[in-house]
């Protein structure tokens, strides 16, 4: 078996089960291994410290598959798998009857760089290193195996894949799975579509929140910034909101809104898609004096990576101080960040400097992050990705 040696003093983040091993904390690669295969990483001492997939290409030279001197093979994988998706089912609420949901969330499942998301009889795996790719097919395998699905379509084609020396792919892996399938949230419908839809077709990360902005939408007029195919507008239509504004520059993203909403009996009249950049938007509605009882703000990662914070913390405060301001009183705005780049600590100062920019007072009522199946492993904090406060002022 290949080695990786650390340099003196550099296995401490390993010994604390963080699955990166970083370029700058290796030593030299003992044996040959090449992209995505297994080696062993040791301490400069030769101590065994884990099992890991070399990504030669990638500054995360290394990403543990676990702690023990086990093989890793079929069945070590399968073990990997049946785990995520078993504590899934066992979830009791909601997700226990959420035919929609992750099943396998990369690092914080413990299989680094492989997503599984499943629509309703459909499988969208999502394959961002060398270790997942180099096992892709057995993993493929190994899910038709667990979940009796037959049709797997993969979308691999996201940028972060050219770190790690990957070309980006896209299409039906196994099966003949469909482009565009149809889902049911919280007892609503969606169409998602997998071939082309921004990550592997819909963002199940929001799910509860979702639920919980239909719970605060009855008898409000809404608006809902970044709004890709209408998830919070549909929930808050359903949950009795006077009316929706829908902002998104995707016209693709709203034109599935529209259907979304049809699907759910939704009356066109409630709803009004704006095809428009948000910062631009927000600032007609401020000159205009249009306001709203409810507002949310759920932009792309404006600070995938540290080194973006700066200009994204300009980003999240203008749009924050905006909507604090086309708020009526007693009105709550709902904002989140999904910026690795951002910690939540980070997100909340961001968003207290917006409203008192703003000059309104206001109150954290609950604080969000993602669902129950985007889980946070706390060996590696990074998975705690998605920020949200529920704002009252
Ligand atoms: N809230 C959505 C997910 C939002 S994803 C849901 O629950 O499904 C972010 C969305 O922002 C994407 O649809 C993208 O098209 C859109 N977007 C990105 N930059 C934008 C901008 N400057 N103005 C308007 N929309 C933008």
């Amino acid at each position: 078996m290949p080695s990786l040696i650390l340099k003196p003093n550099r296995e401490k983040s390993l010994l604390r089960r963080h699955p990166w091993v970083f370029s700058g904390a290796v030593a030299r690669l003992d044996g040959n291994a090449g992209m995505g295969e297994t080696v062993d990483v040791l301490s400069a001492t030769g101590e065994f410290l884990a099992k890991a997939a070399y990504s030669p290409n990638s500054s995360i030279r290394a990403r543990a598959w676990g702690w023990l001197d086990t093989p890793v093979d079929a069945d070590f994988l399968r073990l990997k798998l049946e785990t995520a998706i078993n504590r899934r089912l066992k979830e009791p609420v909601p997700l226990k009857g959420t035919g929609s949901l992750r099943l396998v969330h990369a690092e914080s499942d413990g299989i680094p760089g492989l997503i599984v998301d499943r629509y309703g009889d459909v499988l969208v795996m999502q394959i961002l290193t060398a270790g997942a790719e180099y096992w892709k097919e057995t993993l493929a395998d190994l899910l038709i195996e667990l979940t009796g699905i037959k049709d797997i379509y993969e979308r691999s084609d996201v940028e972060v894949r050219k770190l790690e020396g990957l070309e980006l792919r896209s299409g039906a892996l196994r099966g003949n799975p469909p482009k565009q399938v149809e889902i049911i949230e919280n007892g609503l419908k969606f169409k998602v579509d997998i071939a082309h839809g921004h990550k592997t077709g819909f963002y199940l990360d929001q799910r509860e929140n979702r639920h919980l902005v239909g719970q605060l939408a009855k008898d409000r007029d809404v608006l809902n910034c970044f709004s890709y195919t209408g998830g919070f507008s549909i929930h808050a239509v359903a949950g009795g909101a006077s009316s929706v504004v829908s902002i998104d520059s995707s016209g693709e993203a709203l034109k599935l809104g529209a259907e979304n909403a049809a699907l759910n009996g939704q009356a066109s009249g409630n709803h009004e898609w704006i095809d428009g950049d948000v910062f631009q938007e927000l600032r007609k509605f401020r000159d205009s004096r249009r306001d709203f009882d409810l507002i949310i703000l759920d932009p792309p990662k404006f600070a995938p990576t540290r080194s973006q914070v700066n200009k994204a913390t300009r980003a999240y405060k203008d749009i924050n101080l905006l909507a604090f301001k086309l708020l009526r009183p007693g009105g709550v705005l709902v904002t989140y960040s999904c910026s690795g780049g951002v910690d939540a600590p980070l997100f909340q100062k961001i968003v207290a400097g917006a409203a008192l920019d703003a000059k309104v007072d206001a109150q954290i009522i609950r604080k969000l992050s993602q669902g129950a199946d985007h889980p946070i492993a706390l060996n590696f904090p990074e998975g705690a990705y998605l920020k949200g406060l529920v704002c009252r002022i």
